[in-house]
């Protein structure tokens, strides 16, 4: 899948929309969703140009990958969500409902939010 540059998260991170910021270093920008699911929900993304975890995983960098995954690490502990815990989730492509094809995370906590295996 070829990577759309009008996508919501590429205007964001173009500054053209705003977000609710609340990490960023040179790989990374995190920021609250728009329509939280729990009292913590945030989406945590990289500065490049990738469409979901597939693309990321096989075409980023050393450098990015580990600046990606030390920033879910510490931005869940500045928001104190390592206490109690978390729940990371990547949504990828039709299968997975992904709406906004440029890749994400969402880190949601704050509550118990239940087993996503019972319904
Ligand atoms: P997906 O289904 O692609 O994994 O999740 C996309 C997420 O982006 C949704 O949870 C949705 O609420 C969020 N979202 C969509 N548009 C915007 C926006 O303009 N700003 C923010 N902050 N979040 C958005």
């Amino acid at each position: 899948m070829a990577y759309d540059s009008d996508n919501i998260f590429a205007k964001i991170l173009r500054s053209e929309i705003p977000a609710g910021t609340v990490f960023e270093n040179d790989h990374v920008l995190a920021f609250r969703d728009i329509a939280p699911k729990a009292p913590v929900h945030l989406l945590i993304i990289p500065k490049g140009a990738y469409t979901d975890f597939a693309d990321f995983s096989a075409r980023a960098s050393d450098a990015e990958i580990v600046a990606f995954n030390r920033a879910v690490g510490e931005i869940a502990t500045r928001h104190k969500l390592d206490e109690t815990g978390y729940r990371l989730i990547a949504n990828i492509r039709e299968d997975g409902c992904q709406e906004v094809p440029h890749y994400h995370v969402h880190l949601l906590g704050g509550e118990n939010l239940g087993s996503p295996f019972k319904n």
